[in-house]
């Protein structure tokens, strides 16, 4: 495998599970030490044993990222293991579908808090740090494509993730000068535990949206890691502001899909 992150210092949010955790093996065996941050003691021990099973130098700390002083406190202690961070992943997200109307102020702020303020709040923790210390960095900001298109039954998601592509663009021009990258992958529907169980744990459902994917089938994780792999990478140098779409298509107009498929079928 190319070492092309060798001492690289990267933060993952939810990286103790599913794509987060995909994409911390990826970028660790890419030769970067891997610090991975959620709340869930039990999630990040089961990542701390897989990535060290793969000979990963990893590192795991619990932290809130709806909370500024809790994503302060993970930063300080993933300088204290390994330096200062390179490369920030924000990932952590919630989400589960719901009527917009029947959606708690509870629900609504929770998702919005994780996911738009906890990007956020790590963006700015680690952006700041990046600038004091005048080093450059790289910003990956995990987003889905509703955030352009909104998404019904997710309403509190498609507005964290739509707010998330916006601070995407604003940071990358406002850090620019800095040296420091952000950028984005929004990706299609992958199977991980978490969005299984969420978002389509009813076969019908699950059969239903793969039926809207143009190449027939879910994502994998490690398609994911890799588009996250090649944005924060060198070959990425100038590539900022920009949102790497990882979908099978899905997010791209396809109503006339079913009458090409009939012609094709009846040439005449
Ligand atoms: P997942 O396994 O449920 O990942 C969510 C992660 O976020 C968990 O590790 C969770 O860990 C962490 N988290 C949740 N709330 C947190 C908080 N307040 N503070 C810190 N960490 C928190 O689901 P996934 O499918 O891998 O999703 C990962 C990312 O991909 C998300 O941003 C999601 O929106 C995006 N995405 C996924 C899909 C898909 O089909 N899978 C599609 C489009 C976009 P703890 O519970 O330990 O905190």
């Amino acid at each position: 495998m190319n070492r092309d992150l060798q001492g690289r210092v990267v933060l993952i949010t939810g990286g103790g599970t599913g794509l987060g955790l995909g994409i911390a093996t990826e970028l660790g065996l890419s030769g970067a030490k891997v610090a991975i941050a959620s709340r869930k003691e039990a999630n990040l021990n089961n990542g701390l044993t897989h990535l060290r099973s793969r000979s990963i130098d990893a590192f795991a700390v619990v932290a809130d990222v709806r909370e500024a002083d809790e994503v302060a406190k993970a930063v300080d202690s993933v300088e204290a293991r390994f330096g200062p961070v390179d490369i920030l992943i924000n990932n952590a997200a919630g989400n589960f579908v719901v009527p917009a109307e029947r959606l708690s102020p509870h629900g609504w702020t929770s998702v919005v808090g994780t996911v738009l303020n906890g990007s956020f709040f790590c963006s700015r923790e680690v952006g700041r740090r990046l600038i004091q210390q005048g080093r450059h960095g790289s910003i990956v900001n995990i987003i889905a494509a509703y955030a352009w298109t909104g998404g019904a039954g997710t309403v509190h998601s498609a507005s964290a993730k739509a707010g998330v592509l916006a601070m995407t663009k604003t940071l990358a021009v406002e850090w620019a000068q800095f040296g420091i990258r952000v950028n984005a992958v929004a990706p299609g529907p992958v199977e991980t535990e978490g969005a299984s169980r969420q978002l389509w744990a009813d076969p019908d459902e699950r059969e239903r949206l793969l039926a809207e994917v143009p190449m027939g089938r879910f994502g994998q994780v490690e398609e994911v890691a890799q588009a996250v792999h090649f944005l924060v990478s060198d070959g990425a140098g100038f590539v900022t502001g920009a949102t790497l779409t990882v979908d099978g298509g899905e997010s791209l107009p396809h109503a006339r899909l079913e009458v090409v498929d009939k012609l094709r079928k009846n040439p005449s």
